[in-house]
């Protein structure tokens, strides 16, 4: 049976206080997003689009504001509807989607667009438990879509508001074990009256005055009751398991005719599922005894100085680059204009590997 965590008298006795001064804080001074319909916007009768809104949640998920933006324009001027997204190639919103990583996020956006076209007559359901059912929205995109979109009221926590609350709490469980423990924290005070703005509050509270280092408790609405400030060691908080990456070490071939370069696409499912690469030796936990042996042809290869290295989540890839040139395009593959690799699905660790080869 779950038992309920304690909430301290002090936070329950000003759980009122609490949402009324971070909702201020929003009021007067909340970031302005693009995607993002401001207090006062919505008191002229603006409401949030629901397609829009899904867009930079997905986006942003291990993505920052400033990198994941230029990527919500391009999306939106493209696809403006979701009915557009869902006509869309695949291809093309993997090409599109380049260089923002974890590709299962596009391809499930795209899974996701058909669903909400074929399945709901093009509109998104409006209940937390239904987004939920969606392909990638987990628990936080439901809950900020229902909350945001649909006055739902839902528990909006990110990464941002688990740190919040571990701090308002003093609550040193490690995350990641800890997200459920948090959330429970959070739930007490979450504002039912305007849970899209609470949400959006907290979010921005942590982003920009409860960040990672350096809080800037001075100026903070809930200091008064933060037992972290009070005990004046906030960046303790939160604690964290710390995760050993396992090396894994492989070879890649560039071979370059014309201006194109031999590419591959990778199995649909799966890490970098659906997008393109050199043509390469497996990925192992030693660097292969005779790499050559799964280049693409018999060429003379020439080994890059250096290697490309990329962190994946859960292991760290060190990569050998080889690189040939050929007269002919006679080997079966994705001959890609090295001018124009934007038009293609190329993830940033192809992009890091023909770097690579193109400066040797
Ligand atoms: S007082 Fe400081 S540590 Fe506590 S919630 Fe505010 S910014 Fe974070």
């Amino acid at each position: 049976m779950k038992v309920s965590p304690h909430i301290p008298r002090i936070i329950q006795d000003n759980i009122p206080k609490l949402r009324a001064d971070l909702l201020r804080r929003y009021d007067e001074s909340g970031r302005t997003l693009p995607w993002r319909v401001r207090p006062e916007d919505r008191k002229r009768g603006v409401v949030a689009d629901p397609y829009a809104v899904w867009l930079s949640e997905i986006m942003l998920q291990q993505t920052t504001v400033p990198h994941g933006t230029p990527y919500w324009e391009k999306f939106l001027a493209r696809w403006p509807a979701v009915a557009d997204l869902a006509r869309a190639d695949r291809d093309d919103v993997l090409a599109m989607w380049a260089g923002l990583g974890y590709y299962a996020r596009a391809r499930n956006l795209h899974k996701c667009a058909q669903i909400i076209r074929d399945d709901y007559d093009g509109s998104f359901p409006k209940t937390e438990k239904e987004l939920l059912k969606l392909p990638g929205v987990g628990p936080y995109t439901a809950a900020t879509m229902a909350a945001i979109c649909f006055n739902q009221p839902t528990n909006i926590v990110d990464g941002n508001v688990e740190r919040v609350i571990s701090r308002l709490y003093a609550e040193d469980a490690p995350l990641p074990k800890s997200k459920s423990l948090l959330r429970d924290l959070a739930a007490p005070i979450a504002d039912s009256d305007r849970p899209g703005d609470y949400g959006q509050a907290l979010m921005d509270l942590g982003s920009t005055v409860c960040t990672p280092t350096s809080p800037k408790c001075e100026i903070c609405p809930w200091s008064f009751v933060c037992r972290a400030f009070k005990d004046g060691n906030p960046e303790y908080y939160p604690q964290k398991i710390k995760k050993v990456r396992p090396v894994k070490y492989g070879a890649v071939f560039a071979l370059i005719c014309d201006g194109n370069i031999l590419m591959q696409k990778r199995p649909d499912k799966g890490l970098l599922g659906g997008m393109l690469e050199l043509p390469s030796s497996p990925w192992e936990q030693t660097m292969p005894e005779a790499p050559l042996s799964f280049a693409p042809d018999r060429k003379n290869w020439e080994k890059c100085q250096g290697q490309v290295k990329h962190v994946f989540t859960h292991f760290e890839l060190r990569l050998d680059v080889y690189r040939a040139e050929t007269k002919a395009q006679n080997i079966e593959g994705i001959w890609a204009e090295l001018d124009n690799l934007l038009a293609y699905a190329v993830p940033t660790l192809t992009k890091k590997a023909i770097t690579l080869a193109m400066s040797a």
